[in-house]
């Protein structure tokens, strides 16, 4: 028993200790942060959960901020409501805020999932201005084609209770209406009707997608298939996050 347990850490010292080394510096293996690239209805909140969970690190998601904001009324909830109702972009001054706020906390110590951020070339050079003093991360970037997403996000389903994420057509409920995980009725979200997802795309394609180049020029990037089945880019996501780089 305590052999396995022994063995079992010291693997786990191996893969985190090889997540980040970029050789040069100690503190670049003291944090594990991993940022989630790709479009809306890539699979994005679905694998940083997953992979969060399996690192035992927070995840992050800039989105699910605002919303949390917007549904406490806050004076941030506020000033942003108008930019998640249309599908803009939040001005990134307001994200950058809110996101060094959020990765200050001792929670984020040894690391987290970014989901949703950077989205934009300001953001990603403020995010590495944040990580200068901090470490390494590595990018993974969901590759989808639009139909996909759209079909996606207009089958999306999720819980305002405990934030569990349906599709009705690729992975519903097995209790239908309800949260298969506390029973409360599921709702979509409102960005995702066609008009507010159409605009969000044109988004992600004019300020979001330029983080592509700006990353490989980086050597940080991995692709990954987001079309597959979500257990198996989770594997891909795992085994990406592990090779050195
Ligand atoms: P998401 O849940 O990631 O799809 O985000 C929902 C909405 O929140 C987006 O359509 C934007 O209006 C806003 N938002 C989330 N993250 C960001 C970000 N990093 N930069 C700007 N706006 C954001």
């Amino acid at each position: 028993m305590m052999k396995a347990l022994i063995f079992s850490m010291c693997a786990a010292g191996l893969v985190f200790g090889s997540l980040f080394s970029d050789d040069s510096s100690e503190k670049a293996q003291e944090k594990m942060i991993i940022i989630l690239l790709g479009p809306p209805g890539s699979g994005k909140g679905t694998q940083a959960k997953k992979v969060a969970g399996e690192l035992g690190i927070p995840h992050i998601s800039t989105g699910d901020l605002f919303r949390e904001n917007l549904k406490q009324g806050t004076d941030l909830g506020k000033r942003v409501k108008e930019f998640l109702d249309s599908g803009r972009l939040v001005p990134d001054a307001i994200v950058v805020d809110m996101l060094e706020d959020r990765v200050s906390k001792p929670d984020c110590l040894k690391g987290y999932v970014l989901d949703g951020f950077p989205r934009s070339i300001p953001q990603a050079e403020a995010l590495d201005r944040l990580l200068a003093s901090t470490g390494s991360y590595k990018v993974i970037n969901l590759q989808v084609a639009d139909q996909t997403i759209i079909e996606r996000i207009e089958g999306r389903e999720s819980c305002p209770s405990c934030g569990a994420v349906y599709n009705k057509y690729s992975s519903p409920s097995k209790k239908g209406a309800l949260c298969e995980k506390c029973g409360t009725e599921l709702v979509q979200r409102s960005d995702d009707k066609k008009e507010v997802v159409e605009e969000r795309l044109r988004q992600y394609y004019s300020q979001t997608e330029p983080l592509i180049g700006f990353y490989e020029k980086k050597g940080k990037l991995v692709h990954i298939d987001g079309r597959e089945d979500p257990q198996i880019v989770f594997k891909e996501i795992m085994q990406a996050i592990s090779e050195k780089k």
